[in-house]
């Protein structure tokens, strides 16, 4: 399989765009053409294990990786007792029509562990044939961060660097990445705001020869390696939720699914699994109070916002203002013509703002997108509704998904609603919602007891090419 970019030109195959998701000329790699799934391909699913699984929907992306291989990276990233559940993703009915699928069961307790698990296996397999190394460079406001650094802890080949804004975190997020004693994690606190941390690591980026140097990379959320696996559980649950269906009605039996979204990375997923044949009626995208996503779905209108008018809210890992996988989507709206993607690209740089409002009725009819918003307070009534009727304790993120699911609900037609991390992350929420605290459980309280390992900084571009020169892998 080839991939291609949104903007136009040809990228290699999919070990080529693990290390590199953005194409020289900013657009975004992207397969050529999408694998279809049957539903006799379907059907031929059914009896595999989640690595077995991922195998399968992973291998129709990693043409150039061979099946043998690809099944050993899985087995490695989904087993070994990484995820909590024996199934990896749990499935269960939590009322109203709804039906939670558990993302959540991972190292961090959050979905990126899903797709940021199979990355760390992938990136060593291929720089171990390249005889390369690479240094991850990112910076993180909480999850993507912690969810990076257990994927990649302890590796040979790889050593990463995470800026984290100091003080700016819950403990429990401090400690998720502080307590990694490896020494191949570099974890470093910038006086200042995530927004700091995030220009530090572009200017470094952007230098093209330090970057090169150093053996620079990133693992964000373009990484179409993590876009990959993510398909995978789409495909589970959809395989889940029917195995209790009569066999001559799967094929035509329908579920839709409730994303909680901040850089449109995980419902990217679900469109290419609905694209693929995976029988998907509606995919319902749920922002919070950051809701350019929504806006844009409701009027064509892309509108991304700065960083001074994002705010911070109770579901931290949405708050996001310029959906960086919007352009994968975009690109298919836009027949995938590579010159009509650079074309509105850069209208968002001329004006700002992108106008597809011509296009937004074929959102839903075509693609089965639909979205909503929900705010601070629909996070704590939905967390306190679910937890009285249904026994199930939701995280702020989910609650959003819930929250807006509960508008697309029909008849026959399970919504599931993805469980993108576990409540106990973020436990003031939970006071608030709910006046109890969820205990931490022996391995949750160790890490919490862990001596911090991290380095204190000034918000100082010299000081942190120093300190990355002197330790990055060569
Ligand atoms: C990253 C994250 C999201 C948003 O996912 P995207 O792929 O960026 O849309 C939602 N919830 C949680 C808990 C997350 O960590």
């Amino acid at each position: 399989m080839q991939y291609i970019s949104t903007r136009g030109g040809t990228l290699g195959q999919f070990s080529d765009v693990l290390l590199e998701g953005l194409a020289p000329n900013g657009g975004l790699a992207v397969p050529e053409t999408l694998p279809q799934l049957g539903a006799d391909d379907l059907e031929r699913l059914r009896s595999l294990s989640y690595p077995e699984l991922a195998t399968e929907i992973i291998g129709l992306f990693a043409t150039d990786i061979p099946r043998e291989d690809l099944a050993r990276l899985t087995a490695a990233a989904y087993g070994g007792g990484k995820f909590a559940a024996d199934e990896i993703v749990p499935i269960s009915e939590i009322g109203e029509g709804m039906t939670l699928v558990g993302l959540s069961e991972g190292p961090t307790l959050a979905f990126k562990d899903m797709a940021m698990q199979f990355l760390g296996e992938a990136l060593e397999y291929v720089l171990e044939k390249s005889d390369r190394v690479l240094n991850v460079l990112g910076a993180t406001s909480g999850d993507t961060g912690s969810a990076a650094e257990h994927a990649l802890r302890g590796r040979d080949r790889v050593s990463i660097f995470m800026l984290s804004p100091q003080g700016r975190m819950s403990a429990f997020q401090r400690a998720q990445m502080y307590s990694l004693q490896d020494e191949n994690v570099h974890n470093i606190a910038v006086e200042g705001v995530f927004d700091d941390c995030q220009n530090l690591v572009k200017r470094l980026a952007t230098d093209l020869e330090f970057k090169r140097a150093h053996n620079l990379g990133a693992v964000n959320s373009i990484n179409f390696g993590r876009i990959s696996a993510q398909i995978v559980y789409y495909v589970w649950a959809w395989l889940r939720v029917t195995d209790a269906v009569a066999e001559s009605e799967r094929a035509a039996f329908e579920v839709s699914f409730a994303v909680p979204s901040g850089n449109f990375g995980n419902i990217l997923s679900g469109h290419y699994a609905r694209s693929m044949g995976v029988p998907i009626r509606k995919l319902v995208l749920a922002s919070n109070e950051n809701n350019v996503l929504d806006e844009f779905f409701r009027s064509g209108h892309y509108r991304p916002r700065s960083a001074q008018d994002t705010r911070a809210t109770s579901s931290p890992s949405m708050d996001v203002s310029r959906a960086s996988n919007l352009e994968r989507f975009v690109f298919d709206l836009l027949g995938r013509d590579p010159e009509r993607t650079a074309a509105a690209w850069h209208e968002l740089e001329e004006r700002d703002e992108i106008d597809l409002s011509g296009e937004r009725d074929r959102f839903e009819s075509e693609f089965g997108i639909v979205s909503g918003t929900s705010t601070h307070d629909d996070r704590i009534a939905t967390i306190r509704e679910f937890s009285e009727n249904g026994g199930v304790i939701l995280d702020p993120h989910t609650a959003d998904g819930a929250k807006v699911a509960r508008a697309h609900v029909e008849p026959g037609i399970p919504m599931l609603v993805l469980e993108t991390a576990k409540p106990a992350k973020f436990a003031d929420l939970i006071i608030e919602a709910l006046g109890t605290t969820i205990d931490p459980d022996a391995d949750t309280q160790a890490m919490l007891d862990a001596p911090p390992r991290v380095t204190n900084m000034p918000h100082d571009e010299q000081q942190l090419r120093t300190y990355i020169s002197e330790r990055a892998l060569s």
